[in-house]
């Protein structure tokens, strides 16, 4: 039998038990065609993204920097996705860890 282990807590999940999540992120470039049309200096690179993204459809191509496309996924148990949900960005944990200046 599989067993899936939640990333958050570690807790082992029995999928036989209790509901397993699944969460997915997806975090690459934006590229808008209509942002800055008239602007020659940006659209070299904006017109680079969107090969990228246009290459990215088909999946076979694994030269695609982190920077441009990252896609994580994650296993949760129910708890983990309660919390997951209430603070996706983890916001509050980002500001104790990197010590946020309020300027
Ligand atoms: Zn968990």
């Amino acid at each position: 039998m599989i067993r899936y282990i939640c990333d958050l807590c570690k807790c082992e999940i029995d999928p036989e038990d209790e509901l397993r999540y699944v969460v997915k992120i997806e975090v690459y470039a934006a590229y808008d065609p209509n942002l800055n049309a008239e602007d020659e200096d940006d659209r070299d690179h904006l017109q680079e993204i969107q090969d990228i993204l246009e290459r990215l459809e088909d999946e076979s191509d694994q030269q695609i920097g982190s920077d441009v496309y990252q896609k994580l996924r994650f296993d949760l148990c129910p708890e983990c996705r309660k919390k997951f949900l209430q603070n996706p960005l983890a916001r509050e944990s980002a500001k104790a860890v990197f010590g946020f200046s309020t300027n």
